[in-house]
């Protein structure tokens, strides 16, 4: 059976699928949509990241397929539907990078709430920018708010508590009475409220029509005046000419991004420039021990799932 590859993978995941598989592994072949398609012609099961784009054009350039590999967890380049009216598995790395993002908001939270590191280039020229940076928060004892309370937000939530935040949630497939929000010591609230209240709001959310905005010019201006905002969800659930201009506005007291409407950013975004703003290149989830992990899941599942049809 054939296995096609069509963005990075870890060597030894790969290793192990040829050991068993007839397996075509490129890193760039999602560059190159004509030879992917040719590629696909023999394929029974496809692994992706998130750049190659699972529609329904490809789809048909695969008559055989019968699994797609996705390593990492959002399905927002796959077209669900269509796979599942040709009864092909799809098999998401469900929990692989958790550890990795939760680590990043928290990460994230105590730089932006700190908000001294970013003193190097004074300090080394022997400016003393010590007044200014002498204003700092703590993290113990703020409050985190997680929109979504899926596997990452509650891992999120688990690390915050060890260091001695308060966590609230949203999450409208978990209702407030589910033990859930007790057993994980974490206050559910509607979204409103828990944007409001908190310190620190993080997104946890799929993209769909209903969180497409979430976070509008509306909403972040409920938000505490000095509040962090981090997004390590899906670009799409932060308007970001609606975050840059609260930014600008001191409306806000700072932001990460790691996911964006459009990646890369295209120049000219309003986002350049922002005071208390980190962004990164989606690499919230990516780390070399998650790499490890969501590698070896997905090859792993994929083969399970070609040894069962
Ligand atoms: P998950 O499916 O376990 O949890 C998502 C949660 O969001 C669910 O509990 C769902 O009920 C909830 N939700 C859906 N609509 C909502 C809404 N309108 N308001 C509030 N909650 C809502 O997913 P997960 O593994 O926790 O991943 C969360 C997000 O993180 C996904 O978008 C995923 O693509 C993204 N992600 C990003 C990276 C990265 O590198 N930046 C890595 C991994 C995951």
């Amino acid at each position: 059976m054939r296995i096609v590859i069509s963005e990075f993978m870890d060597a030894p995941a790969v290793a192990g699928l040829r050991a068993r598989f007839d397996v075509r592994y490129d890193k760039d072949l999602v560059d190159r949509p004509r030879e992917l398609a040719r590629e696909l012609v023999a394929a029974d099961a496809l692994i992706v990241r998130n750049r190659t784009q699972v529609d329904a054009a490809l789809l048909s350039s695969a008559p055989k397929l019968r699994v797609v590999g996705r390593l990492g967890v959002g399905l927002d380049n796959i077209d669900v539907d269509a796979c599942a009216a040709r009864m092909i598995d799809v098999i998401p790395a469900t929990g692989a990078n958790a550890q990795a993002v939760a680590e990043y908001v928290i990460a994230a939270a105590l730089l932006l709430l700190r908000g001294a590191y970013a003193a190097t280039p004074d300090v080394a020229a022997g400016r003393w920018p010590r007044p200014a940076l002498s204003n700092g928060r703590e993290l113990a004892g703020t409050t985190l708010g997680l929109i979504g309370f899926g596997g990452i937000g509650r891992l999120t939530g688990r690390l915050a508590r060890a260091l001695g935040m308060r966590v609230i949630g949203f999450d409208p497939q978990v209702p407030a009475s589910s033990n859930v929000w007790r057993d994980d010591d974490t206050l559910p609230r509607t979204l409103d409220q828990a944007v409001a209240e908190a310190d620190v709001v993080s997104l946890h959310v799929p993209l769909t029509p209903a969180t497409r905005n979430l976070m509008d010019a509306a909403r972040i201006a409920t938000m505490k005046p000095e509040a962090i905002l981090i997004n390590t969800s899906r670009g799409g659930v932060v308007d970001e000419a609606a975050l840059a201009a609260a930014l600008r506005a001191r409306r806000l007291g700072g932001a990460a991004l790691d996911v964006f409407e459009q990646e890369p950013l295209r120049s000219g975004s309003p986002l350049a420039d922002c005071a208390n703003l980190l962004l990164t290149p989606h690499i919230a989830g990516v780390t070399r021990e998650s790499n490890q992990r969501v590698s070896a899941l997905i090859a792993d599942k994929v083969a399970a799932a070609l040894s069962a049809t």
